[in-house]
Parts: structure tokens; C-alpha cells; sequence
């Protein structure tokens, strides 16, 4: 079954000369060399074909081909990744999405041993640098929080920082404490499926304490996320803290940006994934799946593993049908959003205002960082990075229409930064029809209801997908999910 890599690179080498692309640079698909190239892969029947050139889908082909299955991946964005993304053009590569590889993240790190590549430790991770906070308009340092008049909590309480509030109070007394990974989706957990404002209320928490921990939530506010989220969140990250590197630290990233992991595991496979591959249709006749793209070509499989974040499957077409619960999922389930703004800093405005130069926000913007260097002689770059329901507006808005406001937003907050900020790019998962946002979120009641039913194939279909991971979440839940469904296939073919 398994075609030989060198035959392969053999047929290949003459397209990839005309055009003079390397492997994972096969993205033009009004190339005529290319579409040579897609013409043999449209010729024939795969053992498998990959949906979605993300972590998930690269894992799935992988373990696909080491078992002897001869497998495709087509990708419908112009990169590799998907929800990794090192901003490579950017001072720094500053990673947009998937950032952080935790100790816990058994198979993601050794698919980086065996590839060949490095991680290093971030030099500070954000979180832990002095932040300053203005909440309800007052500019509040760090250090006089304890005793301000804005401090909703008592007692000892009092010293948390409000940019912990959301991970430290939701994690409280966690019934998940000291329960296995895959514990949230037992019937026992099924009565904290609720909304997490809820929950939070139930453990005595006061409405301005909810008001603060919703700023960041990475879903929808809190009274549309169901508790079980937020509190599988923190026993995954709680199991991650418990675990550490050789070095002892917890976290790590890939030396010369995450963006890499991806490639080297594209190139990796015996055949290029093909880019530009928008997905639109699968239908299923006499054991074989047609995938339909939006260029019209058509690639044929006798399985399919499809990585694709749920909710963008509302805009694809199924035959047969998907139905009943998974259809309910499809139309249901959400991403939490969020939108990065990037700039280079011409000048340290927070030298002139003498203020700490990250700032944490209950009003529009949220977070203003300055990016960890990799270099001390780089210029400083910053992120002004927006998530939860805040995010939704920059929908309706241009890249340059987002740079405005959020430039007039942080002159009101620091006068001081005007004109001090060169624009950059503005990040954003759902900001192209491939993304759907940048986790998926459960809404209350569906952890219940779906939270079992994910991992259900369509036929030959199998579905896999940060979202549909039971143990991890993140970098690690896409290969997670990539290996099971790989799996599956293997065991029943
Ligand atoms: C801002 C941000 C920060 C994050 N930080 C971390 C972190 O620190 N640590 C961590 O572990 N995780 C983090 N994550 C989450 C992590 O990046 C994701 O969970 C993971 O990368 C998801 O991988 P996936 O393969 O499931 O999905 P994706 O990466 O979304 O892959 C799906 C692929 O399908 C493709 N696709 C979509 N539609 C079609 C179609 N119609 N046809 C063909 N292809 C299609 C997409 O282009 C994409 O490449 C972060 C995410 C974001 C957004």
C-alpha cells in the first residue's frame, strides 16, 4: 500500500522544478506544473485522505503512513499549521496562536524529538511580567491592588491580582481535583454542566469578582460557558504544572517558531499536502468518499479523517446527510474569539508616563504586552490582544478599521503611546472561512449532550480536532484526537 518515498519524490521533482516550489511551498493552484500534480492525485484512490493541514489532520496522516496506509492531506488555507502559526515576517516571530508546549504534551513532544527539532524555554512567559490594571477607568498598580477600593474579594484573597481571578477562583475546590483526564465527561461531573457565572455565584463569589473573571474567559462570557469547561481547563493545566521538562520547567516552545512542528511533519510525509484546497463536499458511494473542492478538482478515498473545526462544518456538504446528535453538534457548538493587533514600539512611551508597560484592562482592550525579545538588540514589539465576547465586533471590521481603534483606545488609556506604535498585522483564527475561532468552547449542557457523541464517525468519515480530544487540550488534545482517529481506521481496516 504504502508508496515509496523516493518513488514519489521522484514523480514529483519534475512539477516541483517548473515551478520552482519546494514541498510545502505547493500552493499555487493556477500553476499548470501543479496541476499536474493534483491530476495524478485525482486519478486514483487513496487509502486515506486527511482533511486540514493542522496539527491534528499532520498527526492523523502520519500515524496513517507508518502503518503502511497511503494517504493524502489537503489543506485549504495557503499554509501549513493552522491554529500554529509563528508569525515568521514579524521582529521576534511572535507565535499567534499556538504558543505554549506543556510537560504533559507526551506525543507533541516526541513528534518534535524524532523530527529533529529544538524547544527552548521562553525567556518570561507574559503573564508573569509586572502587569498594571485599570479597571473601571482608574489606573491601579500592582502593588496598591490589596488595599484598593475596587478589590472586590476579602481577606487573603484580597492579594490575588485580577488578571489570576479567572484561573485561580474557577479552579477552587475543582471536584475534578485528583480524577483522571477523561473524568469531565462521566455522568458524576454532568451536575457542574451549567453556566459558569452559576457555579461561581453557588461557591459565594460576588457579582464584581464574575464581572472581572469574564474579561478573558476564552469563550463566550460566563454565562453562556458551561463550568465543566473552565473546570476541565484547570485540571488539565493543574496536571501539566504537576509534571515538568528535564530542566524542571513546565513550559516550552519550538527553537526558531512553532510554525516549524507543522512543516517538518509535511515534510515528513511521502506525499506534499496540497494547499489552496478548500474543502465544499464529501459524499460517500460504493466504499469510496469524493471530496469535492472549491476549485472543483475531486480527490477519492476509501477513508477520510477530517480535521476541520466543528462549526466550519455548517458549510459543508455531507452525503448521505450527517444527522441527529452530530448535526446538532455541527449547528451548536463554538470557538472563543479573539484578535491580536501587533506593533513595533518606536519609542518606550511608558519611559514618558512612568507607568508599568503592561497593562490589564476591564475596558475594550483588554491586554496590552510587550513581547518577550529573543534578541536584546531587537526592537520592542507589542500585542494588544482581545478575546472572549469583546472580540465579536472586529468581525465587522477591516484590519485597518481594528488598528484604529485599537490605537484610539490606547491613547485614552495612555495618552503617552500616541504615535508611538508602528502597525504590524492584526492576528485573528476566524478572521478567514478555515477558522472557526481559537479553542472550542462548551456551552452549558453540551458537555452532556455532545461531549461523547464527538468521536462518532459518518460513515467512513472520522472526525478529529482539538475539539473532539477527551483527554488533552490545545497542541496536544490535536494530536491526541489525530492519533485516535488514525487509530480507528487502522483497527477496522
Ligand atoms: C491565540 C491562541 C493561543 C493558543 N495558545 C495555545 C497554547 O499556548 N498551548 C496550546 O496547547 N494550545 C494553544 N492554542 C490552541 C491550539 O493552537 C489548537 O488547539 C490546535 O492547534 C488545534 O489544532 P487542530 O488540528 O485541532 O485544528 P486547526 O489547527 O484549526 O486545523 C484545522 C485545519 O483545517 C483547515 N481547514 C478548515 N476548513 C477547511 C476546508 N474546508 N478544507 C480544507 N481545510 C480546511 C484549516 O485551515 C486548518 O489548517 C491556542 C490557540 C489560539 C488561537
Amino acid at each position: 500500500m504504502k508508496t515509496s518515498r523516493r518513488n514519489f519524490l521522484g514523480t514529483l521533482a519534475g512539477a516541483a522544478v517548473l515551478t520552482g516550489c519546494g514541498k510545502s511551498s505547493i500552493n499555487n493552484n493556477t500553476s499548470s506544473s501543479i496541476e499536474t500534480v493534483n491530476d495524478m492525485h485525482t486519478d486514483k484512490v487513496f487509502d486515506a485522505i486527511v482533511v486540514g493541514a493542522g496539527l491534528s489532520g499532520l498527526m492523523a496522516a502520519m500515524t496513517l503512513e507508518e502503518n503502511g496506509l497511503d494517504v493524502l492531506v489537503l489543506e485549504g488555507r495557503n499554509r501549513l499549521g493552522g491554529r500554529v502559526y509563528t508569525l515568521m515576517d514579524v521582529p521576534g516571530k511572535p507565535e499567534a496562536a499556538g504558543e505554549y508546549i506543556g510537560a504533559n504534551y507526551a506525543r507533541m513532544r516526541n513528534t518534535i524529538q524524532k523530527l529533529g527539532l529544538k524547544m527552548y524555554n521562553p525567556e518570561t512567559n507574559g503573564i508573569d511580567r509586572p502587569w498594571m490594571y485599570n479597571i473601571m477607568g482608574q489606573n491601579i498598580d500592582a502593588s496598591s491592588w490589596k488595599s484598593h477600593a475596587l478589590n472586590p474579594l476579602e481577606g487573603e484573597d484580597r492579594e490575588l491580582l485580577p488578571h489570576r481571578y479567572l484561573s485561580r477562583l474557577s479552579n477552587r475546590d475543582n471536584p475534578l481535583k485528583d480524577k483522571s483526564l477523561s473524568a469531565w465527561l462521566t455522568p458524576e461531573m454532568q451536575k457542574y454542566d451549567i453556566p459558569h457565572d452559576q457555579y461561581l455565584r453557588s461557591k459565594g463569589l460576588n457579582e464584581d469578582t464574575i464581572r472581572l473573571m469574564n474579561v478573558v474567559i476564552h469563550a463566550d462570557g460566563m454565562s453562556n460557558t458551561s463550568a465543566l469547561n473552565e473546570l476541565r481547563r484547570y485540571h488539565v493545566m493543574d496536571f501539566n504544572s504537576k509534571l515538568s521538562f528535564e530542566d524542571g520547567k513546565s513550559w516550552k516552545m519550538v527553537e526558531g517558531g512553532n510554525s516549524l512542528l507543522p512543516q517538518a511533519m509535511a515534510e515528513s510525509l511521502n506525499h506534499a499536502p496540497i494547499l489552496n484546497k478548500t474543502v465544499i463536499s464529501f459524499k460517500e458511494e460504493n466504499d469510496i468518499v469524493e471530496i469535492q473542492c472549491a476549485d472543483n478538482t475531486r480527490y477519492r478515498a476509501r477513508q477520510v479523517v477530517c480535521s476541520i473545526p466543528i462549526s466550519v462544518l455548517r458549510n459543508i456538504t455531507f452525503e448521505p446527510q450527517i444527522q441527529g446528535i452530530t448535526k446538532e453538534a455541527i449547528d451548536q457548538i463554538d470557538y472563543g474569539l479573539s484578535i491580536q493587533a501587533h506593533f513595533l514600539v518606536k519609542e518606550a512611551f511608558w519611559e514618558e508616563d512612568g507607568l508599568d508597560e503592561n497593562m490589564w484592562t476591564d475596558g475594550p482592550l483588554e491586554r496590552f504586552a510587550i513581547r518577550t525579545k529573543k534578541n536584546p538588540e531587537d526592537q520592542d514589539a507589542a500585542i494588544v490582544f482581545i478575546n472572549g465576547p469583546e472580540s465579536l465586533k472586529f468581525r465587522l471590521m477591516t484590519d485597518d478599521q481594528v488598528f484604529d481603534y485599537v490605537e484610539r483606545e490606547l491613547a485614552i488609556l495612555r495618552p503617552a503611546s500616541k504615535g508611538k506604535l508602528e502597525r504590524l498585522i492584526i492576528q485573528s483564527c476566524e478572521r478567514d472561512i478555515h477558522g472557526a475561532g481559537d479553542w472550542v468552547f462548551w456551552q452549558p449542557g453540551q458537555v452532556t449532550k455532545f461531549g461523547n457523541h464527538m468521536r462518532k464517525p459518518h460513515g467512513r468519515i472520522h472526525f478529529c480536532g482539538e475539539h473532539t480530544a477527551i483527554m488533552e487540550r490545545g497542541m496536544e488534545g490535536a494530536f491526541e484526537s489525530g492519533e485516535r482517529a488514525a487509530t480507528d481506521i487502522i483497527l477496522n481496516s
